[in-house]
């Protein structure tokens, strides 16, 4: 089945799951948008792109409104780091960076409570 086709298919799935907001700024389908005043439009895009190996499945597409959609398309693409070079990272960090570090996960506990 063609790309296109399938994002089609999937496109009403995609905005259900996700209630009509978008996945990066929380913007509403019955929001304005605050540049244009304009109800936001949602369109739903990659997580990983297809040029970066992205598949046209749910897991992988989301809903976003089209300034955040369109801010994604403008940044280059960076994979998420594997965890085994996060873990390379954190035995090369400094202690000063260690105890920063530190803070910000017990502070991000301590929100989610
Ligand atoms: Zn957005």
């Amino acid at each position: 089945m063609a790309i296109a086709t399938k994002l089609n298919k999937l496109r009403p799935l995609v905005l259900n799951r996700d209630r009509h907001v978008c996945q990066m700024c929380g913007a509403f389908r019955e929001d304005r948008d605050p540049y244009t005043g304009h109800k936001v439009q949602l369109k739903v895009g990659y997580v990983v792109p297809p040029q970066h190996g992205g598949h046209t499945e749910l897991g992988n597409l989301r809903t976003l409104c089209c300034a955040c959609d369109e801010g994604f398309r403008r940044i280059p693409y960076l994979p998420r780091p594997n965890l085994s070079d996060l873990l390379k990272a954190l035995k090369q960090s400094k202690d000063s960076d260690l105890k920063v570090l530190e803070s910000l996960l017990c502070a991000k506990l301590t929100i989610s409570r």
